[in-house]
């Protein structure tokens, strides 16, 4: 620890106060350094068979009043920062002091800030599922107060549902992204009515597109989830298709993937045991993304940057990058069946990010050892397993 940061962490003891504001379980993988603030709790819905974030939790509005508290604490907790950092010689400069509190935070919310202003300040994402169901005056009012209170925030995003979206007036969004929301993420999941009709999405593709459209005609950058392999085996090529078909009537600013993942507390988990959902396996899922990428007309920028996708490099602006990114999955089916074998498993235990580390000696004998521990035969890992491995994920 160098002179500067041993000073921090010795002020940063003696001033410590035990400040703290209420924070959600979850936020999106390009949310990870945004400041948190809670408007809501947990989901409104709540019902989507693939979803176990908030099951057993009820939906809460939170007031204007309590939301604002909670932002004035984040304020108190940047400013004791900024005074630990001049007393500390870092002339106000928060990086260092916001370092040194990410290696032992008091709590999460201390946590949070530090990270928020060690990645620069500027980004705050409202929690939880769907923070577009506030009164949208209620909204407007949170958002201008976030950015009047802490002015280094030039971009505020939160989740929303499509069905709500759809069901706000043009001039409500329109609202919002005057007073300051740069951003909706939302969870498309699929654009296949009877997909979304068996998850319980509680939404039609029809809703998605008049809820996506109007989002992008308000102005507010847009962000659809879909989910890889949410068709199984029986109905991958019509959630490949319909969901490009309803993305291509929306094109919005960003598509982003993940890859279906199960655990218990998911109700598809039960449907699984009763052989109501059969699963498709990693090759499976990659063909179904070779069909949704081909079927793109749009011009969003595609991003498969959550952990559980088996390809993260497949990124790219549409339709410009459509071929280079088709080409990465082209290079994954034409490995061998033992190499595309030793990808999966590398993927999954946290060994490889990308292809070219078929190429580490290294990483690939590491996990040449956790095929041989993992599998029955020595050989081949099953499928079961590789499932179980996934769930640490989410
Ligand atoms: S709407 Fe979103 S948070 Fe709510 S249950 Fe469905 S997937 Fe989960």
């Amino acid at each position: 620890m160098n002179s500067s940061r041993k000073m921090c962490s010795v002020i940063y003891k003696k001033q410590m106060l035990p400040d703290s504001f209420e924070l959600g379980p979850i936020r999106p993988p390009s949310e990870a350094y945004s400041l948190l603030i809670r408007v809501t709790r947990n989901c409104p819905w709540n019902r989507c068979k693939f979803c176990h974030t908030y099951k057993g939790k009820k939906f809460e509005l939170r007031s204007v009043e309590e939301i604002k508290q909670d932002i004035l604490t984040a304020k108190a907790i940047q400013d004791k920062l900024k005074e630990i950092s001049w007393k500390s010689g870092n002339g106000g400069r928060v990086k260092e002091v916001a370092g040194t509190i990410l290696n032992s935070p008091p709590n999460e919310a201390y946590f949070n800030v530090a990270l928020w202003l060690y990645a620069g300040g500027e980004n705050a994402f409202l929690q939880d599922a769907n923070s577009l169901i506030m009164r949208t005056n209620e909204l407007v009012k949170v958002i201008k107060f976030l950015k009047q209170t802490l002015p280094s925030i030039t971009r505020v995003t939160c989740y929303g549902r499509s069905k709500t979206a759809a069901k706000k007036k043009l001039a409500e969004l329109v609202q919002l992204r005057q007073a300051g929301l740069s951003r909706l993420h939302i969870g498309l999941e699929s654009g296949y009515d009877p997909l979304l009709q068996f998850m319980d999405k509680g939404v039609t593709a029809a809703e998605h597109i008049a809820g996506g459209k109007k989002i992008v005609k308000s102005g507010i950058s847009l962000c659809e989830y879909v989910v890889l392999g949410l068709g199984g085996k029986k109905m991958w090529q019509e959630h490949a298709t319909q969901t490009a078909r309803v993305l291509n009537q929306i094109d919005p600013d960003f598509i982003r993937v993940r890859t279906l993942t199960i655990k218990q507390g998911m109700p598809l988990y039960d449907e699984v045991k009763i052989g109501n959902f059969i699963r498709a396996t990693d090759e499976e899922i990659i063909e179904e993304e070779k069909l949704l990428i081909e079927h793109l007309d749009c011009h969003a920028y595609f991003v498969s940057d959550h952990l559980t996708n088996l390809l993260q490099e497949i990124e790219g602006k549409l339709p410009e990058d459509k071929e280079k990114m088709l080409a990465s999955i082209a290079r994954f089916q034409s490995l061998s069946l033992e190499e595309k074998h030793n990808f999966k498993v590398g993927r999954r235990v946290g060994m490889y990010n990308q292809l070219d580390d078929l190429y580490n000696l290294h990483k690939h004998s590491t996990v040449e050892h956790a095929i041989k521990k993992l599998s029955n035969d020595g050989n081949q890992v099953d499928e079961e397993t590789i499932y179980g491995l996934m769930e640490r994920f989410i």
